[in-house]
């Protein structure tokens, strides 16, 4: 009934008001009969006050008769009227007041009565007197007549008085009875009360301090973090709702939390993921960077020598920590020939062949990631673990990257763009090579042709006037060799001129520029020479050429010879070429004019 703390506490109050009402009901009471008992003290008083008077003015009557008749004096006689009429009015409110007590009042009847008698005994001499006997008022006072009367009278009072002032004492005991009783209430009811509000409010406290407490215990732990609930039997329905509503609240908040967290946990992984993209994106970028600029320098190289630095410097740059070599086809393809290696790896200097790589075979990449996992090609160790790359370009396979190790998926990326800059370079540099060829060697003899002569010849001669170096040249021309035409057709002369040539280049030094200056003729820059020092290898070429057996379709085409001119270059020579080539000429024709077939030291100093 009181699960509610609110009717709980109404109820208190009631029971305090009603406590209260009580209370203060009992202290009037107590109270209201403490008056009364006081109103009958006062009236007790006020009985035996008013009887003492009536005697009194029963003797003061006496007084005045006797007053009378000895001094015949009639202001006795009036003061004895005065003091009757009193005495009667004393005893009749005697009588009025002990109306409620009959015994008494039957006392004050009697009293009444006497006195009456008295009266009438005393207005006797009094009236003689008044008639002029005083003689005989003298006399009868003397006999003393009357006299019992006023003792009865007296003692009558006395008892009466006896009475009255008994009941004064008990009627004033009982005041003071009360006045205590009315202490004790007071006290009492208000220290009971005091308890009983002082227990109602500890009561109280409890019911809503147990709970509060309840609650704020959980609420910190819950901000502690813990999963703290509270229990729903507080002992009040308000608390109960109380406690449902915070564990409700706590249970969305942990939801709430849950949620949050999970949140949390994909936003971190989305983050990780966009780091891990913008990494990837960021080494990718770096990675086409690195590649661009491989291709660049390698779009740039100009000879084999620095194609190969170039991938030797980049390569581990791009796969880093793998060891590899570069193999591209040869001009026949018929090998494949090492280009460049790295990372400390053995190349085969003498190449393979290109059905001894499953790469090039299949056009594919080809790996073994352990012993037995695949067909190991046979340019590799059989137990080793490899990746071979093709290098295709214009579909067509033109070498093989060879990576010791594995590539891993991610870095397949940078294989692929790496094999097709590379492929691609190699295209480039050669289809460059081939076109410089083109543009300064003779396509039937393969030798430099004329305006490459002229550009090196300009070179020579800057760096021979500058280093104070001899520089010397050899003008020749096949002895003859119309006939060669004539004779046996003009491919046959062209062989001819082909065996000449060939003679020529293997039989020079190194570091000598033999060019074809223009039909049979040719011409040989050779740096660092005098003329003197030259003769000694154009000898040996002319005797070469002279002992050459040249052969066309089946038939001999008969003895060659070529005759020589040797300049060596001088200041005074113009530094274009065009003087020492006259001057070297000059030597040839001079060697013509001599009979061919020989060499002559040219004169000429242009
Ligand atoms: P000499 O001993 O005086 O040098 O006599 P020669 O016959 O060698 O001299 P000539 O200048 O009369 O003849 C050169 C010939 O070479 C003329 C030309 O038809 C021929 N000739 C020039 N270029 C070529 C070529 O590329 N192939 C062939 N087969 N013949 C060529
Ligand atoms: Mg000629
Ligand atoms: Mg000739």
């Amino acid at each position: 009934m009181f699960a509610s703390l609110a009717a709980r506490i109404a109820a208190s109050g009631l029971i305090v008001v009603f406590a209260l009402a009580s209370l203060a009901g009992l202290l009037a009471d107590a109270s209201y009969r403490t008056s009364d008992s006081f109103r009958w003290v006062i009236h007790s008083a006020e009985v035996i006050e008013t009887t003492e008077e009536a005697l009194d003015d029963l003797r003061e009557a006496e007084s005045g008769q006797r007053g009378f008749v000895l001094t015949h004096n009639p202001a006795y006689a009036r003061s004895f009227s005065r003091s009757i009429a009193d005495a009667r009015r004393n005893i009749d409110h005697v009588v009025t007041l002990t109306r409620d007590n009959p015994l008494q009042k039957a006392r004050t009847l009697k009293i009444a009565s006497l006195m009456k008698q008295r009266v009438v005994s005393l207005r006797q001499p009094l009236d003689m007197g008044l008639a002029g006997d005083f003689a005989g008022a003298t006399a009868f006072i003397a006999s003393g007549r009357g006299r019992e009367l006023m003792d009865a009278i007296t003692v009558r009072i006395d008892a009466f008085l006896e009475a009255e002032r008994y009941l004064q004492t008990m009627r004033g005991e009982a005041t003071e009875w009360r006045l205590l009783w009315g202490k004790r209430v007071a006290l009492i009811g208000a220290s009971a009360l005091a308890l009983m509000l002082l227990f109602g409010i500890a009561l109280l406290i409890r019911s809503i301090r147990r709970p509060l407490d309840e609650v704020m215990r959980a609420m910190t732990d819950l901000g502690g973090g813990e999963r703290a609930r509270v229990d729903t039997a507080t002992g009040s329905r308000e608390f109960t709702r109380l406690a449902q509503g915070y564990n409700a609240m706590a249970d969305r908040l942990e939801v709430a939390i849950a949620d949050q967290a999970t949140s949390e946990q994909m936003l971190q992984i989305a983050n990780a993921d966009l780091r891990r993209n913008s990494e990837a994106l960021r080494e990718r970028g770096g990675m086409i960077e690195l590649l661009g600029g491989m291709a660049h320098r390698m779009q740039a190289a100009r000879t084999d020598d620095e194609l190969a630095q170039i991938i030797r410097v980049f390569v581990p740059l791009v796969l880093p920590g793998i060891a590899g070599a570069l193999y591209a086809h040869n001009n026949s393809r018929n090998l494949l020939v090492p280009i460049a290696g790295w990372g400390g790896l053995a190349i085969r200097s003498d190449g393979f062949a290109p059905d001894q790589c499953w790469a090039l075979r299949r056009g594919q990449s080809h790996y073994v990631t352990s012993p037995g996992a695949d067909i190991v090609c046979a340019h590799a160790s059989p137990d080793e673990t490899y990746h071979c790359e093709p290098l295709l370009a214009g579909g067509e396979v033109i070498g093989v990257l060879y990576l010791q190790g594995l590539i891993e998926a991610e870095s397949r990326f940078q294989l692929t763009v790496l094999s097709e800059n590379i492929a691609s370079a190699l295209v480039n540099h050669r289809l460059q090579r081939s076109l410089r060829e083109q543009t300064i060697r003779d396509p039937l003899t393969g030798l430099f042709n004329r305006r490459y002569m002229e550009e090196a010849l300009t070179l020579e001669i800057a760096r021979a006037a500058r280093s104070d170096a001899p520089l010397s040249l050899v003008m020749c021309d096949v002895d003859h060799f119309k006939r060669f035409n004539d004779e046996f057709g003009h491919d046959a002369g062209d062989v001819v001129l082909q065996a000449v040539a060939a003679e020529m280049r293997s039989r020079f030094r190194e570091g000598d520029v033999v060019c074809r200056f223009g039909g049979e003729e040719f011409t040989v820059i050779a740096p660092g020479t005098t003329a003197e020092a030259l003769m000694k290898r154009v000898e040996i070429v002319r005797n070469a050429i002279s002992e050459l057996n040249v052969r066309h379709n089946g038939r001999t085409l008969g003895p060659t010879s070529m005759s020589f001119g040797i300049a060596t270059w001088t200041q005074a020579m113009a530094r274009d070429g065009v003087g020492l080539i006259q001057a070297a000429d000059a030597g040839l024709y001079q060697s013509k004019r001599d009979g061919r077939n020989r060499a002559t030291i040219s004169r000429l100093a242009a």
